[in-house]
């Protein structure tokens, strides 16, 4: 059989090889993003993609490599480090300095047992250039077409110089060579196509989520995620018998603020009303989360607290407030804020039970003159 003919079912296994190690790649890291979302963590996609990429790219390559290492097939990965880099450099942009992937490729030498060789030395010094030519090649792309011609370029470059010197030193065949060249510049090329469509997901994709659960004007989670987390937190307690405490609040006189001096300034004091609060709850407990609920309405749902360990909270969160003057428009302005809280109880069946209640004591608070807080 020829080796063209041969070539055709481990090109077909390596593609696939290649198209799951991106997808499991995809999957490994929205799992972890999501899971940190859920958690209100706001995570960095970015780092977590980079750092889980270099990751999981050093520990598949090991894998990889320490499987052929020793064999007359040791060259059979070359492909699959020359995606590897190109993975590394180009999609990632880790920034990566020299002295780093130079313990990196100490460490893989040392698995190879390759340290006492000169060809490893070579290929050594070629992957460390085709690292920083393809990083330079990705800082000076333009989201053009040409920047596909500039990645081709480059990688053919790599891998025909890489390609050339695994021909020399196992004396493989000149066929060899070229189809596995040819091979390279496809899978170079679907990787191209795959992870840039990939990418693009997920940036309309976070911009989704966040549009979804965050208010555009206080930068605080919205109706929709508030809506989504005391669902689940009410079947969370209710399973588990664990305390849950709503607290509702709402600005006094808010129309007053918008008659007076005018919208904007009306819109300044509820971003800074809603950032105040924030800062304050982060320092009284990160894990708390504060939603914009309404117009002037904002929402904390306190997980495993009773109202008597929410009390304390409030009083601070109240107190922030009224201790701040806004100033916009050249005018001093003050907020007094009314609270209704409650908490679960054994007979409330469903999560609205509990809200209709909290809205009942703010109605309370509101009938029994403002700023100030009820809770039953
Ligand atoms: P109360 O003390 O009874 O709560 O009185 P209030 O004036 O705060 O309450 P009311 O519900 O009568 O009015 C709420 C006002 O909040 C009316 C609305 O114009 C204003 N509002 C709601 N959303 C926004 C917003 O996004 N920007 C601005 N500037 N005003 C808003
Ligand atoms: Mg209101
Ligand atoms: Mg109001």
């Amino acid at each position: 059989m020829t080796w063209s003919k041969w070539f055709v079912a481990p090109a077909i296994t390596s593609l696939f090889f290649l198209l799951g190690v991106l997808t499991l790649y995809w999957f490994i890291t929205n799992k972890i993003i999501q899971h940190l979302d859920r958690q209100h963590r706001q995570p960095n996609a970015a780092a977590i993609r980079t750092n889980v990429g270099l990751i999981y790219m050093v520990i598949i390559l090991i894998i990889s490599q320490t499987s052929v290492s020793g064999t007359a097939y040791s060259w059979a990965f070359t492909n699959f480090q020359i995606f590897a880099i190109v993975f590394v450099s180009y999609f990632l942009m880790l920034e990566i300095q020299l002295w780093q992937l130079l313990i990196a490729i100490g460490l893989f030498m040392g698995i190879n047992e390759t340290m006492g060789n000169g060809w490893s030395w070579l290929f050594a010094s070629v992957y460390v250039a085709f690292y920083f030519v393809m990083k330079l090649v990705k800082t000076h792309h333009h989201h053009r077409w040409t920047d596909f011609l500039d990645f081709t370029i480059a990688t053919l470059f790599f891998s025909a110089i890489l390609w050339g010197l695994m021909g020399a030193q196992f004396h493989l065949p000149l066929t060899t060579l070229a189809w596995e060249l040819v091979f390279s510049f496809f899978i170079l090329s679907m990787m191209y196509v795959y992870v840039d469509s990939l990418l693009a997901g997920a940036d309309t994709l976070a911009q989704l989520t966040y549009t979804t659960n965050y208010d555009d004007l206080t930068g605080v989670n919205n109706y929709y995620a508030f809506k989504n987390d005391f669902d689940q937190a009410f079947k969370k307690a209710t399973g588990t018998q664990s305390p849950l405490t709503l607290m509702l609040f709402d600005i006094d006189h808010f129309k007053h603020v918008n008659d007076t001096y005018g919208h904007l300034t009306g819109d300044y004091v509820l971003n800074h009303v809603a950032q105040t609060m924030m800062h304050t709850l982060a320092e009284l407990d990160s894990e708390l989360v504060l939603y914009r609920t309404g117009g002037e309405e904002f929402t904390i749902l306190f997980t495993d607290y009773t109202t008597e360990q929410a009390t304390g909270l409030i009083t601070t969160l109240t107190e922030s407030i009224r201790q701040h003057t806004f100033h916009h428009g050249g005018q001093d302005l003050n907020v007094r804020l009314s609270v209704g809280g409650t908490q679960r109880q054994p007979d409330d069946r469903e999560a609205v039970d509990l809200f209709r209640r909290a809205d009942q004591n703010l109605y309370y608070a509101k009938q029994h003159g403002r700023d100030q807080v009820k809770i039953n």
